[in-house]
């Protein structure tokens, strides 16, 4: 069945790969950093299965240094209904992502998805209510759909995962990201 909404994602997909790939051949990665696999796993994503598999193209796209893909269990993508979508990280490129399906009808599932999966690639909330910015989260409203990280946010994950700093990376639960929309809207 033809979906609008999924079509309108893999349209913006396509249009990011096409200029990240422009970014990745004028911007190569240093020698000196290694790659690093991320392995996901949506086994248990059931509806976010192609949101998460979107998401990591994403990051992909944006980093040098990881390479997300279904290779293992480094990072387990599970879904709940209610109490808000959060990422377990025990640390750097290993965890949990639990996407809330009633948030998710009311934020862009991508970029809740995309955004947990950059707290597990080591990137820290930012709630500055800019949409540009992929850790704002939910500060940013509801009608915020971007899915892409910054520059600053993804040369940040290319840092961490490139140099020594991925040990000192503590674990941490992330929640909150997405306040319920009528708090949001009350908020303006
Ligand atoms: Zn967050």
């Amino acid at each position: 069945m033809r979906h609008p909404k999924l079509s309108r994602i893999l349209a913006t997909l396509a249009a990011a790969t096409l200029a990240a790939l422009g970014a990745v051949a004028v911007n190569p990665a240093p020698a000196s950093a290694a790659v690093r696999n991320v392995c996901y796993n949506i086994s248990q994503a059931g509806p976010f299965a192609n949101t998460a598999v979107q998401a990591a193209a994403i990051w992909n796209n944006y980093t040098n240094n990881i390479n997300m893909a279904q290779c293992g269990s480094n990072l387990r993508i599970t879904y709940t209904y209610g109490g808000g979508s959060y990422a377990q990280r025990t640390s750097l490129g290993n965890g949990r992502v639990v996407i809330d399906y009633n948030q998710a009808q009311q934020y862009s599932a991508l970029r809740i998805m995309t955004h947990e999966i950059g707290h597990i690639l080591g990137l820290p909330d930012n709630y500055n209510g800019n949409c540009a910015i992929l850790m704002s989260g939910g500060s940013a409203g509801t009608s915020c759909t971007n899915p892409y990280p910054s520059s600053t946010e993804a040369a940040r994950v290319d840092s961490l995962f490139g140099f020594a700093a991925r040990s000192a990376t503590p674990a941490q639960v992330f929640t909150g990201s997405w306040p319920a929309a009528s708090t949001v809207g009350a908020q303006r």
